[in-house]
């Protein structure tokens, strides 16, 4: 996501780049693929029309603990459409702007050589230099740029479904957040008339049922009503979830070498309940890009990005952390019946600062 965009928009400016991405095709991710509307906006400079990619408008969110619901409007625009389909978009733009897109293969390792070069060794030993790097590996570290260890031990799980019409009818137009012991989920619709389930649970959690997704899966909705609710009759679409483990929810990235961008979640990875992911990853792009378009070093846009994003990333895990401990919980139904303000206030406190501000491992730019 966040290599494509900074590949196109590099691209653009007549500047040549490689773009090393090791998925062949692309393909589901763990992901709750809510839209904000920084990303809507983001998306739609690069070129990216998401209403004709099918895109749903999602204009609530409701949050569901125990047995309650509360509801809020969301206080800008928002949408849910698949990775699958919008990282295919991303790409097929990047090869209509020229980047030169290397799918299918992966980079092993990324060093500086003694001339300065940005190095990139491939799977299959092949070599590509470029005098600047951008890391934009996601989820993925690169052996060299590890980032920390995720103390609570974080799974991710992504899974689609067809609800019943009368379910689907019920949460169209709305993404539910819903609060179980040992984590949160959302469900929202996504485009081709089917739901997107997505959790996070701790592993601590997820051994007390011998870390069988199934049985926690259950679990979830013995805690949480309205997601049984939701899913009473619906049909997997899926053999199992798709998941990811070791999620580093708060990092920012404090520093950098020269010549070396790090965008998305390899500058930041902000809890997932904000929503607001993919936002980050378009606005790291765009910022680095515009970095180095003008020539300013790589240290000093990491260490301005980690300013401009610290209070957020500070909100968010302040959030998080009240909606994962119990005491917290305990006053649950009191949130529940503040959560219209509450939740219009911290969904615009948590958001990208509305600030406007190139070898990619996902890419290489020359
Ligand atoms: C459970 C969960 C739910 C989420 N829900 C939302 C949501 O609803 N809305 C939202 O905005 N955000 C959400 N996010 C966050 C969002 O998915 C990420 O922040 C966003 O995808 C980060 O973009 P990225 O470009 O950094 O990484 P990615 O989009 O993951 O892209 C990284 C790319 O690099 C490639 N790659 C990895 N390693 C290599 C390698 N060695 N060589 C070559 N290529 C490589 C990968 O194949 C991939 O295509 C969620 C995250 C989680 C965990």
């Amino acid at each position: 996501m966040a290599g494509c965009a900074a590949a196109i928009a590099i691209n653009r400016k007549g500047r040549g780049v490689t773009l090393i991405e090791r998925e062949p095709i692309p393909r589901h991710k763990v992901c709750g693929e809510f839209l904000s509307g920084e990303a809507l906006e983001d998306l739609r400079v690069l070129g990216i029309d998401v209403a004709t990619l099918g895109a749903v408008p999602i204009l609530y969110v409701r949050l569901a603990a125990a047995r309650r619901a509360a509801e809020a409007a969301l206080p800008f625009p928002a949408a849910s459409l698949t990775r699958k389909t919008l990282d295919t978009a991303l790409i097929a733009e990047a090869v209509a702007a020229g980047v030169r897109v290397e799918r299918g293969r992966s980079v092993q390792a990324l060093c500086r050589t003694a001339t300065g070069m940005w190095q990139a060794t491939l799977d299959d030993g092949a070599v590509c230099e470029a005098p600047t790097a951008f890391l934009a590996t996601g989820k993925h570290d690169l052996r060299g740029y590890v980032r920390p260890k995720d103390p609570q031990r974080w799974v991710a799980f992504k899974m689609y479904y067809r609800l019943s019409p009368a379910q689907m009818a019920e949460l169209y137009g709305a993404s539910e957040l819903m609060l179980y012991p040992g984590g949160y989920g959302g469900i929202q619709p996504v485009e081709g008339g089917i739901a997107n389930l997505c959790w996070v649970v701790q592993q601590r959690y997820l051994a007390r049922v011998e870390h069988r997704w199934d049985k926690f899966l259950a679990k979830m909705q013995q805690d949480c009503p309205h997601l049984a609710k939701r899913l009473a009759g619906a049909e997997p679409l899926l053999d199992k979830p798709i998941a990811i483990t070791h999620i580093p929810y708060g990092h920012i990235r404090r520093t950098t070498e020269d010549g070396l961008y790090c965008i998305g979640d390899q500058a930041a990875v902000i809890p997932s309940f904000t929503g607001d992911g993919i936002s980050i990853a378009l606005h790291t792009a765009r910022c680095a890009s515009a970095a180095f378009l003008a020539g300013e070093p790589a240290p000093l846009y990491q260490a301005r990005l980690r300013s401009a994003l610290l209070p957020q990333m500070r909100l968010a895990r302040l959030a998080a952390d009240g909606l994962n401990n119990s005491p917290a919980r305990a006053v649950l139904p009191f949130c529940l019946r503040v959560w219209p303000g509450v939740m219009r206030v911290t969904a615009k406190l948590t958001r990208v600062a509305a600030q406007r501000a190139a070898v990619i491992p996902h890419a290489v730019a020359g």
